[in-house]
């Protein structure tokens, strides 16, 4: 049966399948397909939009490897199985009072697919999934399982962290966690030269902030979401009415059927897209940390991202809003921008620099090739770093002049995988072979 990704922009053909449920399974997988000749891959929940995940060898389904294996509630210390959703995770992680302290903005992704292609949320003070590892139990290409972490194998945690898959099938991930905690969200629209002016002080000023901004349009959604102190007043809860009416009726329902009339009649694209800006609408209201971060996601789309050095986003976003405006095809989805702290993982997009990331979306079927190549000049010209999980058309020879440790990443998978078991396309396009 057929592979194909969420966004379906990658189809693949499995020359066989394995679904693992325990780590010695993990094991004999990789030996039984090493055995047959075969290159392995781990199945993630397909989230990525590039064929990361893509194989014509051996697929590892790791839907039956599942759930907390142990956790300490004074450390925050909680290991769990790498086939995890964060739905599942955010879930167990609450009803033992933990938390992650930082996430994306949906939860479908599994804990190892997530932080093997960087995935982030946004926090001028916080780094992206993977900075919450402590360490990581993996499945080598000759079947051993090590174990890697700050203190045991210390370059292996450096590379692995985020690795897409090229080191090993991990198997389980520690994770340092918070004791569960509260998010006072505020959303509201503003005009985007107001965000732009005061965007160093926003992203400083909030635990987490981001905006989306839709072409065209005036106004910016501008989200800043800050943990509640104990005792501190906070806005009330939404109630549920009001939560379904304005995530799935406004910004999936309602937004759905404007991104269709776009699709169908593209001359409506840039009213559609002025009117959807116009309507954004302000709330404030407050809920456990993963309620606040993840949002449904219905309406299809294709989507890039670039980490930009924070100080460069108020000038790529200008270049980029000149750029849009002459497009020969209109976009339909807004541009999401979020901020990191710099991080030392090797093939982290925020290694080394306080990172703001740009994100542009097309609705599913709408052309986007014009748009995301215009995108990828104007952010090669500050040193952009693409998403892994995003589409992009960056090869190893460039990747390598963005990441300072790109040759240490390379050392590591010559040591751990010389005869490169765990290959696919997309890894000799930006590793190289
Ligand atoms: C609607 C939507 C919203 C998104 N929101 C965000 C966001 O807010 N922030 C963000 O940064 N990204 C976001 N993404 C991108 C997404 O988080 C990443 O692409 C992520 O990798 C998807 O996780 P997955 O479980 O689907 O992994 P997959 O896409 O299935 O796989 C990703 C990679 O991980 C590898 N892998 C999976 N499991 C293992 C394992 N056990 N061992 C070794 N390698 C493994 C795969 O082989 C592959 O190389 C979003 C994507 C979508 C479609």
């Amino acid at each position: 049966m057929s592979w194909q990704n969420w966004a379906g922009t990658v189809t693949a053909d499995p020359a066989r399948r394995y679904w693992p449920k325990t780590a010695g399974e993990i094991a004999d997988a990789v030996q039984d397909a090493a055995s047959a000749g075969l290159t392995v891959r781990a199945l993630g929940s397909g989230h990525s939009f590039t064929p990361a995940a893509a194989t014509v060898g051996a697929a590892l389904d790791l839907s039956g490897w599942t759930g907390i294996v142990s956790a300490d509630p004074d450390s925050g210390l909680v290991t769990v199985r790498s086939g995890t959703t964060l739905r599942a995770l955010n879930a167990g992680l609450d009803a033992l009072g933990l938390a992650m302290a930082n996430l994306g903005d949906i939860d479908a992704q599994t804990i190892s697919g997530a932080i093997s292609t960087g995935t982030h949320g946004t926090g001028a003070r916080l780094g992206g999934l993977a900075t919450q590892v402590e360490a990581l139990e993996i499945v080598m290409a000759d079947g051993t399982v090590t174990r890697a972490s700050a203190s045991e194998n210390p370059d292996l945690f450096a590379a692995a962290r985020v690795s897409l898959g090229a080191l090993g099938v991990i198997a389980t991930v520690t994770l340092r966690c918070l004791p569960a905690f509260r998010l006072a969200a505020d959303e509201r629209p503003l005009p985007l030269e107001e965000v732009l002016a005061r965007f160093d002080a926003l992203a400083a000023g909030n635990d987490h902030f981001e905006f989306y901004w839709f072409p065209y349009g005036r106004n910016a959604l501008v989200k800043r979401n800050n943990r509640i102190a104990s005792g501190a007043d906070a806005p009330a809860p939404m109630p549920g009415w009001r939560r379904f009416w304005e995530y799935e009726v406004m910004e999936n329902a309602a937004f759905g059927a404007l991104c269709r009339t776009g699709r169908a009649i593209p001359a409506t694209i840039k009213p559609l897209s002025r009117l959807a800006a116009a309507t954004l609408s302000a709330r404030s209201y407050s809920a456990g940390s993963h309620r606040v971060f993840v949002t449904p996601r219905r309406v299809r789309f294709v989507e890039s991202e670039y980490a930009v050095p924070r100080e460069a986003l108020v000038d790529v976003l200008a270049e980029l809003r000149r750029a849009v405006a002459g497009l020969s095809q209109p976009v339909m989805f807004p541009v999401e921008v979020r901020v990191a702290m710099a991080d030392d993982i090797w093939l982290s997009t925020a290694y080394g620099r306080d990172t703001a990331y740009i994100a542009i979306h097309q609705y599913a079927g709408l052309p986007y090739q014009e748009y995301f190549a215009t995108f990828e000049s104007i952010v090669a010209s500050v040193n952009g770093r693409p998403h892994w999980g995003k589409l992009h058309t960056l090869e190893a020879e460039r990747l390598a002049i963005l990441y300072p440790r790109f040759a240490d990443f390379r050392r590591v998978r010559d040591q751990v995988d010389p005869h490169r078991r765990f290959a696919n396309r997309y890894l000799d396009q930006v590793l190289g072979r």
